[in-house]
């Protein structure tokens, strides 16, 4: 369980690569900037770990020394709502994530779990359901006992992932927690959050749902985004004007409920503006 409010950025900061970092250096630079969690971006693998197991527990030992909070992002293809050879294909993507997060001590692997298609929203969340479930027995077969998987609250319309799906699904499934993406929430219902108060529903919900626990130590991604009539369309910096959710308000509901999230930013700079919006947290405390 996070400690306390975490802030960090999703895959290798942009200045990190530009000094030629290798990834066994990012514990320590993230760190450097006052930041303390990494969300490693495993978003192009397929049915095996692409990375090396050495490499992978390294980069855990390096976490834990540096006091780094590690997630893993799942692969993009996935799609457990699909016909029957692709959901087979991801179960087997999810399951080498996790293995490669368990390799590191990541703490959780997240995922899109997949897209609508032509059938009926009932059938699929059924369908996706099952899969999830499988996942995790296989998970527990190879001893993964340390990971959660962590579906995540879409942005388009076309995917699978309304916070009710997400919050349904763990309910039903061990071994899981919702990732609460805010951005793609905000885009899903084009632009709702608007208040203080549609922040604080949306805690609410979650805790009235999976408990104190769960909502305490929400695992969130938070960027601006822009949308259209379908949903999602793309990222923005936190000091872009126009575009939402808003940050600011966010942070009093975390102070207000006394939460402890895993905050990553997806933000076109992603490390720059974790630390803007830890800074914008500190003035809640
Ligand atoms: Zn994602």
């Amino acid at each position: 369980m996070a400690d306390r409010p975490r802030f960090g950025p999703a895959g290798v900061p942009l200045a990190f690569r530009a000094m030629k970092a290798v990834l066994a250096d990012v514990p320590r630079l993230l760190k450097e900037e006052g930041l303390d969690a990494f969300e490693y971006q495993a978003v192009r693998w397929g049915a095996k770990p692409q990375i090396k197991r050495e490499k992978a527990e390294e980069l855990g030992l390096k976490a834990e020394k540096h006091d780094v909070w590690l997630s893993l992002h799942g692969s993009y293809f996935i799609n457990l709502c699909g016909k029957r050879e692709i959901v087979e294909a991801s179960k087997n993507r999810l399951i080498a994530c996790a293995m490669a997060a368990e390799w590191m001590k990541a703490h959780v692997v997240v995922f899109h779990p997949g897209f609508y298609g032509k059938r009926q929203q009932q059938e699929v969340f059924k369908d996706c359901l099952e899969a999830i479930r499988e996942v995790v027995d296989t998970m527990k077969t190879l001893g993964i006992e340390n990971v959660k998987l962590g579906p995540e609250t879409m942005g388009k319309l076309s995917q699978f992932g309304s916070l009710n799906e997400i919050l349904t699904l763990c309910e039903h499934v061990e071994q899981t927690q919702p990732v609460i993406d805010w951005a793609h929430l905000h885009a899903r219902c084009r632009g709702c959050f608007k208040t203080v108060e549609d922040f604080r529903k949306i805690v609410e919900e979650i805790e009235g749902r999976l408990g104190t626990d769960v909502v305490k130590d929400m695992h969130c991604h938070f960027t601006k985004v822009e949308f259209a009539d379908k949903g999602e369309r793309r990222h923005h910096r936190i000091d872009e004007t126009g575009y939402g959710p808003d940050f600011r308000m966010f942070a009093k509901v975390i102070a207000e409920f006394k939460l402890r999230p895993v905050i990553i930013s997806e933000s076109p700079v992603t490390d720059v503006d974790a630390i803007r919006m830890r800074d914008i947290l500190q003035k809640e405390f």
